[in-house]
C-alpha cells in the first residue's frame, strides 16, 4: 500500500467522473443562469462564527466542523455549507436587492464516511435575497425541479413543509416540547438527547420506539397565522400552476435552525433511503440579521453532487462519457512533426493528441486505439520526405493519402464523417 492515501471520507475524482462533475455544474449553471442567477465564488474558509449562527443546536455547528485556530489566532472553519457564506457576503459587500446568486464547490464536514457520505462533498445552490415573495419560493423550487429533469432524473420527488413566521415556529416549538417532555419516557434515549437540544428536530426521528409520541404530536397547521397560511397557500398554488407534483411532509423541518416559512426537500427514487436526500432548502427570513446585517430575507436550496450523480446512476441517466480526441497525430520519424501538426489541429478547434519518446508505429497506433481517436493522421519517413500524410478513420474506413497543404481540410472533412451518428445511434 502507498504511504500516503486520501484521507477517510476524502476522494480524487479521476476521468471521466471528472468530465461529468464539470458538466454537472454546467449544466446547473445554465439553468439558472437563464433564470438571473449570478455566480458567487465565496472562501473555503471563514471565521467560525459566519457558520456558528446556522444554528448552535445542529451537529453541523456542533459535532461535524472542520475549525481550527490559524496562524494569526483567528478561530477559522471550513465551510459546512455555502448559504451562511453567501449571506455574509451579503453583508460584506451589498448588492443590489432582490440578489439572486448561484455557487457550487465543496463543503466539508466531519461524518461518518460512507455510500453517499463524505467529509468533503460538493453542492451546487442557489439563493435570492430581497423578495419575501412566495412567487420567488415557487421560482426556486422549480429551478431545481428543472435540474434534475435537464439531468434525465424521472424518479425525484419533492417534500414540502412550512415552518410559519418565527413566532408561530416558537410556539410550535414549545408545544412540542411540552408534548415530547411529558412523554419522554417512551422516546429512544438520542431522541431525548435532540429533545434537549431541539424539540423540532425530534420531528426528524425515524426510530420506531418514537412513532407512537409522534404521531399524536402537536401540528404546525393549528400555529400558523393568517400571514404564514397565506404565503403557504399561494407556494402551493404556484408549484400547481406549474405542474411540479409534491408531497405535503408535515414533519419536514430541514437540518439548519434558521428556516421560516416554506422548507422542502429533493429526495432520489433509489430505494437506499438513508442517503436518498438529494438536496433542499427553504426560507430563512432572519439569516442575514444574525450575521450583522440589515433585516433581509432570503430563500435558496442546495443539492449535493455526489448523491445527485448516484441518483443519476441508479437511474442509468447522466452518464460518464469517455474523453474522445478527434484526432491523433502518428509520426514515427522523431516526433516534431507531431509537435507541429498537433498544435495546427488544436489551432483549428480539434481535440488533438499523440503519442510520445519515439515509440514504434505499433506501439503509437495502440495509443490512438486507446484515446479513443476519429481519425489518425500518420507520418513516416516517406510522407515527411514528400510533404504528405495518411488519413486513416479510426473506424474501420479507408486511409488516403494528402498533401500538406490539403491535410487540415481532409482531417476535418473526415472528423464530421466520423462523429455524424450511425443510422443506428440516431434512431
Ligand atoms: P444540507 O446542507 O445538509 O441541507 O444538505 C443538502 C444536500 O447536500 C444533501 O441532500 C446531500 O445531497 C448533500 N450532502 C450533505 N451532507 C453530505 C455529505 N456528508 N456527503 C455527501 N453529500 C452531502
Amino acid at each position: 500500500m502507498p504511504e500516503f492515501q486520501t484521507s477517510p471520507g476524502m476522494r480524487d475524482i479521476l476521468a471521466p467522473e471528472s468530465a461529468r462533475w464539470r458538466r454537472f455544474v454546467q449544466v446547473f449553471a445554465d439553468t439558472v443562469e437563464a433564470a438571473g442567477y449570478e455566480q458567487i465564488i465565496p472562501p473555503l474558509l471563514e471565521d467560525i462564527g459566519v457558520f456558528s449562527r446556522v444554528g448552535e443546536a445542529t451537529d453541523v455547528v456542533t459535532k461535524e466542523m472542520y475549525d481550527f485556530v490559524d496562524k494569526g489566532e483567528r478561530h477559522v472553519a471550513l465551510r459546512p455549507e455555502q448559504t451562511a457564506s453567501v449571506c455574509r457576503a451579503y453583508v460584506q459587500h451589498r448588492p443590489t436587492l432582490p440578489w439572486k446568486a448561484w455557487y457550487s464547490g465543496p463543503n466539508f464536514r466531519y461524518e461518518k464516511p460512507q455510500r453517499g457520505r463524505y467529509r468533503q462533498f460538493d453542492q451546487v445552490g442557489i439563493e435570492v435575497l430581497g423578495p419575501t415573495d412566495p412567487a420567488v419560493d415557487v421560482e426556486v423550487i422549480a429551478l431545481g425541479w428543472r435540474f434534475f429533469q435537464s439531468l434525465g432524473l424521472q424518479k425525484v420527488t419533492l417534500r414540502l413543509n412550512s415552518l410559519g413566521e418565527p413566532a408561530d415556529r416558537q410556539r410550535y416549538t414549545e408545544a412540542l416540547r411540552q408534548h415530547f417532555t411529558a412523554r419522554s419516557s417512551e422516546l429512544a434515549d438520542e431522541t431525548r438527547a435532540t429533545l434537549a437540544r431541539n424539540p423540532l428536530r425530534v420531528l426528524d426521528s425515524n426510530r420506531s420506539e418514537d412513532a407512537d409520541v409522534l404521531k399524536s404530536a402537536p401540528r404546525i397547521d393549528d400555529f400558523y397565522s393568517p400571514a404564514a397560511s397565506e404565503h403557504f397557500a399561494q407556494v402551493r398554488a404556484g408549484l400547481d400552476a406549474l405542474d411540479i407534483p409534491y408531497t405535503r411532509d408535515e414533519r419536514l423541518v430541514r437540518g439548519l435552525d434558521y428556516y421560516r416559512f416554506t422548507t422542502f426537500e429533493y429526495a432520489g427514487g433509489t430505494l437506499d433511503s438513508a442517503q436518498n436526500a438529494l438536496g433542499g432548502g427553504g426560507r430563512y427570513d432572519g439569516l442575514v440579521e444574525d450575521l450583522g446585517g440589515p433585516a433581509t430575507p432570503g430563500v435558496g436550496f442546495a443539492l449535493g453532487l455526489d448523491r445527485t450523480l448516484l441518483a443519476c446512476d441508479d437511474e442509468g441517466v447522466f452518464s460518464a462519457a469517455p474523453s474522445v480526441v478527434d484526432v491523433f497525430v502518428i509520426d514515427t520519424t522523431g516526433g516534431l512533426e507531431a509537435t507541429v501538426l498537433t498544435d495546427q489541429f488544436r489551432a483549428a478547434g480539434l481535440r488533438a493528441d499523440r503519442a510520445y519518446d519515439n515509440r514504434s508505429m505499433k506501439s503509437q497506433m495502440k495509443a490512438a486505439d486507446r484515446s479513443n481517436a476519429r481519425v489518425a493522421v500518420i507520418i513516416g519517413t516517406d510522407e515527411r520526405a514528400n510533404q504528405q500524410a495518411v488519413v486513416r478513420p479510426m473506424n474501420g474506413g479507408e486511409q488516403f493519402t494528402v498533401t500538406r497543404s490539403t491535410l487540415l481540410d481532409s482531417v476535418l472533412r473526415a472528423v464530421r464523417a466520423e462523429s455524424s451518428p450511425t443510422p443506428k445511434e440516431s434512431q
